[in-house]
């Protein structure tokens, strides 16, 4: 469905070389995961800690925003 896809270990974009999640993916995973955020954020939260190891100079709340930021439902606009 996507090439907006994670390039590890950088952690880039496939398809358009942004930061992953890019936001074009974040788009894609919140309509995959309509009405299971909750799957969603176990999802992220994996890939949060993978990020976490194989970019060890990322600071925490950077990656934290990168990988769960955007899902706080109080920010989020649907
Ligand atoms: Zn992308």
């Amino acid at each position: 469905m996507s090439d907006h896809n994670a390039v590890r270990p950088d952690w880039l974009c496939g398809g358009c070389g942004q930061p992953w999640p890019c936001r074009t993916r974040q788009v894609q995973l919140l309509a995959e995961y309509d009405g299971a955020l909750v799957s969603l954020a176990l999802l992220m939260g994996t890939y949060f800690c993978d990020g976490a190891q194989e970019l060890p100079d990322a600071r925490a709340g950077d990656l934290y925003a990168r990988f769960l930021g955007w899902l706080d439902p109080y920010r989020r606009s649907r």
